[in-house]
């Protein structure tokens, strides 16, 4: 028999936590104000004690840490252990997990280690009795399916990023925290990092960034896109692309926004060339303020923009970011 409460996994990297995290913690303390439980944490890695005040400010009313050396950088299995071990003292209802590369790699390793149910990139959560409902896009999002997960087992589901908001942090807030102690087998330890190479350097990833500058099929090309790259920079955001401008190879489909790319929330989202298509917006409808800039007066972007900009991308983008970068010092 378990507890009624829910536990976020806290995704981290380098000791910052994914904003990802954040936005489960909000989801876990409505789920545990149905199930009359509470909200808790799990937070994997080496030297990661201190990251519980985060996650206390919001909303985490415990904190479970694995530390080791060896858990310093993401490998699978030894992190798979950890996070089974954290569910064995924590004895949890649910699981949440985020929808990243991280999450997605983990989560079914330790739904099969716990024999629990899971459901991957969640976009809805919902209890229907004890069971865990979930709505995800299926088939590259042509449809979207209800799946309901038996409360009679462990129920772990990773829900996709920016679907649910986080709450504001309320700093001071204290969270109980229980150090994990995990003994990790040769097994475990069996991939060795020798180095990391870091690819794309510098470059925000969209769904973690406060402005996306995003870019259609006009673009023409990955060429063209460092105009969208330089304005990013000056504002001090990330490039979004739409999936057109990614299936004809101009930016990576890690930048897609929309249905089958990635969801995004930012203060500012900036569509440069792109035409609106509904799934283009299912990314990027909760954006703040949008800004559209497209040649065609009918584009669909333009009914969701907070202002537009009938004209030509070439010819405002490039003078738009000198203005910017002269009003920035
Ligand atoms: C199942 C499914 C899932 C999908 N998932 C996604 C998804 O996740 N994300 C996504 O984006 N799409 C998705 N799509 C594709 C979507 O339907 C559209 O085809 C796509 O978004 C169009 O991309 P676009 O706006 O860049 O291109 P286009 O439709 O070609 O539009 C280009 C726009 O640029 C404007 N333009 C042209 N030249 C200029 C210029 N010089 N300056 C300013 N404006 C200019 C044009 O007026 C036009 O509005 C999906 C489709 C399906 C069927």
């Amino acid at each position: 028999m378990s507890t009624n409460n829910i536990l976020v996994f806290a995704e981290q990297r380098d000791g910052r936590i994914l904003a990802a995290s954040y936005q489960l913690l909000a989801l876990a303390t409505q789920l545990a104000s149905e199930t009359g439980g509470q909200a808790e944490a799990c937070v994997i890695g080496s030297g990661v004690g201190d990251l519980s005040t985060k996650l206390a400010a919001y909303g985490a009313k415990k904190v479970y840490t694995v530390d080791d050396a060896e858990l310093a950088m993401y490998r699978a299995a030894p992190y798979a252990t950890a996070l089974a071990a954290a569910i064995d003292t924590a004895d949890p209802k649910i699981v949440l997990v985020p929808t990243s590369f991280m999450g997605k790699d983990l989560a079914p390793r330790v739904a099969a280690k716990k024999r629990a149910a899971l459901a991957i990139d969640a976009t809805d959560v919902k209890l229907d009795g004890g069971d865990v409902v979930v709505e995800k896009p299926m088939y590259a999002g042509k449809f979207s399916g209800t799946f309901k997960l038996s409360a009679n087992r462990l129920q772990v589901v990773t829900v996709r990023t920016n679907a649910y908001s986080a709450n504001d942090p309320h700093e001071g807030e204290a969270a109980e925290t229980q150090a994990v102690t995990v003994s990790l087998s040769d097994n475990d330890k069996r991939v060795k990092i020798n180095e990391i190479v870091a690819t794309g350097s510098g470059v925000k990833d969209v769904t973690e960034a406060d402005i996306v500058v995003s870019g259609g099929r006009s673009l023409k090309s990955e060429d063209n896109f460092k105009i969208l790259y330089n304005m990013a920079e000056v504002l001090g955001g990330a490039v979004g692309a739409s999936r057109a401008a990614c299936d004809a190879g101009y930016q990576p489909h890690t930048r897609q926004v929309g249905l089958t790319g990635k969801v995004v929330t930012p203060k500012l989202y900036i569509a440069c060339g792109i035409d609106g298509a509904i799934q283009h917006l299912a990314g990027m409808r909760g954006s703040k303020v949008i800004v559209a800039i497209n040649t065609k007066k009918a584009a669909p972007i333009f009914k969701v923009a907070t202002y537009g900009c009938v004209c030509d991308l070439f010819a405002l983008v490039p003078p738009l970011t000198e203005e910017l970068r002269k009003a920035n010092g």
